[in-house]
């Protein structure tokens, strides 16, 4: 019974289920971590080893994220075991049929996330009715078509750059990552006159300090090719990318890019993140007393989330376009000044934000502890 418990802490999980159906070979959890602010909303993750505390962690970042966001929406997360890449058939069957084992626990929505794409969400919203990271024909907004995340990334940069001492125009930017959160954050902050200097993909790396031309790499990653054989600039290791000079780095693929054995080689003035937990807490850490600003992940790369809430409650991509540049710069310039008003890690900053809109949603209900 206490290790059903292990996670409990002020703010949930309210509730783990484990779902079972031996007939198509379902096996999932789900965490409905917190839904004060209203039901939850998490991406469904397809992925052969996912554990419970993985599961938990992940709907916690939901609850802080969407808290941050100003959403009506708190936070969980689902995940399915399999491998992403099976046949459609079989990951079909197995998607509806997460969908149908889940279709009482009202207060969860379902969103796309590492392994499941907006058809699975189509096949969820057919069987229960409940998901957002929909096909354009059934009211989605394409989110990493449009780029809603990148575009979120730039406008945490603009605010970020002048508290760094910097103007964004001819401001150089270094992109590890280059897929669907990369290349639109390359492209928005180009739009607003920083230059791409350098950027990788799992492939390798480019680096040219005159600037690369964004939507020619975006061509060259369309052909299916790395950036390392695009031909401009200068190939380099993907792991060479840490030493490129710039005023903005921003890790937009894996978790722990940056490590207390490499924070140090960077030399950059801020590192906005794209990606989820790209920065170790060490790393956190050196930047801070470096003086090198880092706008946490769950802050800057909150635009998919707002687009996707926003599409569930039915708003136009303008809308969702507006809300995201609103909440993620006031979010941002919140984060820096309480982080330089009180001294502590932008992270922390965020995370007290975030907990005590979650604890003010959580005063509201019956039974309330705060
Ligand atoms: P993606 O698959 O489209 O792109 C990831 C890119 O990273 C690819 O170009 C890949 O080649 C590259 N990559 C992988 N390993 C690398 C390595 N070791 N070095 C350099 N490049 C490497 O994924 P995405 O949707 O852009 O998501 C990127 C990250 O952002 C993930 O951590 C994701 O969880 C997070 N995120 C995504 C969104 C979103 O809206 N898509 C929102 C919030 C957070």
């Amino acid at each position: 019974m206490e290790d059903a418990f292990r996670f409990a802490d002020e703010l949930g999980p309210a509730k783990i289920l484990h779902v079972h159906e031996p007939g198509v070979g379902l096996r999932g959890t789900l965490v409905v971590d917190n839904t004060a602010a209203g039901p939850a909303i998490g991406g469904l993750r397809m992925a052969p080893d996912v554990s419970t505390e993985e599961c938990f962690r992940l709907a916690r970042a939901m609850t802080l994220k969407n808290a941050a966001a100003g959403l009506p929406h708190g936070g969980g997360k689902s995940v399915l075991v399999g491998d992403p890449h099976m046949p459609a058939e079989r990951k079909e069957r197995l998607v509806r049929a997460m969908a149908c084992a889940l279709a009482d626990v009202k207060d969860y929505i379902f969103g796309p996330d590492m392994g499941t794409d907006e058809t699975c969400m189509a096949w969820v919203r057919a069987e229960i009715g409940r998901a957002v990271g929909l096909p354009r024909e059934i009211g989605g907004i394409p989110l990493d078509e449009l780029g809603a995340t990148g575009f979120g990334l730039a406008h945490a940069c603009d605010v970020a750059a002048p508290r760094c001492g910097f103007a964004l125009a001819g401001a150089r930017v270094v992109v590890q990552g280059l897929g669907s959160v990369g290349l639109h954050a390359a492209r928005f902050l180009s739009q607003r006159g920083a230059l791409l200097v350098a950027a990788s993909d799992s492939r390798g790396a480019i680096h040219d300090p005159r600037g690369l031309d964004v939507e020619a790499l975006a061509a060259t990653k369309r052909a299916g090719k790395s950036v390392a054989l695009h031909g401009a600039g200068r190939s380099l290791p993907a792991d060479a990318l840490v030493d490129v000079e710039c005023e903005i780095w921003i890790p937009a693929a894996r978790p722990d890019a940056i490590r207390e054995d490499n924070v140090a080689r960077l030399r950059t003035k801020l590192v906005v993140a794209g990606a989820n937990i790209p920065t170790t807490p060490g790393a956190e850490r050196w930047l801070h007393e470096h003086g090198i600003v880092n706008v946490p992940d769950f802050i800057a790369n909150a635009g998919g989330v707002i687009c996707a809430a926003m599409e569930y409650h039915g708003a136009s991509q303008r809308a969702a376009f507006e809300a995201i540049e609103e909440k993620i710069r006031a979010n941002t310039e919140e984060v820096l000044r309480e982080s330089e008003r009180r001294g502590v890690l932008p992270r922390q900053a965020a995370v007290d934000l975030a907990a005590s809109r979650v604890r003010r949603a959580m005063g509201w209900r019956r039974w309330s502890i705060f």
